[in-house]
């Protein structure tokens, strides 16, 4: 139980949160920062990181998280291991209530609680994320140059992913569960006329091979209309299946929109004053780390104004 009032509390620990835990630490303003079910976000589960700069020969991805956190905490960034249960933004401070009697009132809040991408459930794939299964091509898809990949799902992900794919695969083989797309048409044409990306729908993964072995080296097919099972040699699998922004503890209280993201306006404000937004949990657009770390930054700096201007 915590009685004293935090001047801000820092909802996740991917790059978002912990690049805000870095901004508000180094303002003195203490930050409580929580670690939920998925620790460090997507960067924890990626391999190699190539594109934040800084890195010439790349970082992985859980080092760099590492690295971040190390970075906060040095500035006086508190770690707690839970989950927002429940919210009161009504109310100033707000309430936090994290369950099992764990609570917290806060005078700002700074929401980067992420996205998690959808994945099939299957054991087998949870086995072999981070060895050929990935939810992210712009990531990992350089592993894979000169060697079949496949993607599944069929939306604008699923067709954006193929495509980028496409640059390093010998070829890309596109499994869909439907025969219809929900996928805009020009990114579907862009994707059916590459000569690279062939389409497989009324398909679905009943598994991937080879949690022995420790790479993918093929998938097990069922075609759902005439039940034929088979083997499908690929070198990867990529999920771009969507993703579910972790907002709905917010549900009522901050404007979503129709897929649950949390609306920002400004960068990083959300629709109650002293309450940012930062990271995948506010951003379907560009997702990655960089941009995600930009935003976490820009929240800090505006609960640190937001603090002074209410006389902290
Ligand atoms: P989405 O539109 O919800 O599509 C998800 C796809 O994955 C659907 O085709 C769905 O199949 C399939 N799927 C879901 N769960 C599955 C499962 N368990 N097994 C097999 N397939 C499964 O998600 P999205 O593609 O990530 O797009 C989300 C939003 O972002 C959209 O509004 C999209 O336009 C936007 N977006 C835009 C761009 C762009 O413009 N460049 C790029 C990416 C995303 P069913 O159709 O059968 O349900």
């Amino acid at each position: 139980m915590e009685n004293s009032v935090r001047d801000t509390v820092i909802l996740g620990t991917g790059c978002a949160g912990l690049t805000a835990a870095i901004y508000a630490g180094r303002a003195n303003l203490d930050p409580l920062v929580l670690e939920g079910h998925e620790p460090g976000g997507q960067l924890s589960i990626t391999s190699l990181v190539e594109n934040f700069p800084g890195f010439p020969d790349g970082i992985q991805g859980p080092e760099l998280i590492e690295n971040m956190r190390k970075q906060a905490a040095r500035f006086g960034a508190e770690y707690m291991m839970g989950h927002l249960v429940k919210a009161d933004l009504s109310q100033r401070p707000f309430k936090l209530d994290f369950g099992g009697g764990k609570t917290a009132q806060a005078r700002t809040l700074i929401i980067a609680s992420g996205a998690s991408a959808r994945w099939l459930g299957l054991p087998s794939e949870q086995a072999l994320i981070g060895h050929g299964v990935s939810s992210c091509a712009t990531c990992d898809g350089f592993f894979f140059r000169g060697k079949p990949i496949t993607v599944i799902g069929g939306g604008d992900s699923a067709m954006e992913e193929a495509l980028f794919l496409s640059r390093f695969a010998t070829k890309v083989t596109l499994i869909h569960r439907r025969e219809q797309f929900r996928a805009s048409k020009i990114m579907l044409e862009r994707a059916r006329k590459h000569e690279k990306i062939e389409f497989l729908t009324n398909t679905v993964v009943d598994e991937v091979h080879d949690v022995n072995a420790k790479e993918v080296t093929g998938l097990k097919l069922r075609n759902v209309k005439t039940g034929k099972v088979w083997d499908f040699p690929t070198s990867a699998m990529f999920l771009g299946i969507g993703h579910e922004p972790n907002a709905k503890m917010f549900t009522g209280q901050l404007d979503m929109d129709s897929d649950g993201y949390l609306k920002t306006h400004d960068f990083v404000f959300t629709n109650v004053p002293g309450v940012y937004a930062c990271g995948d949990v506010q951003d379907r657009r560009y997702r990655q780390a960089i941009t995600a770390a930009g935003s976490g930054c820009a929240a800090a700096m505006e609960v640190e104004k937001f603090l002074e201007e209410h006389g902290r």
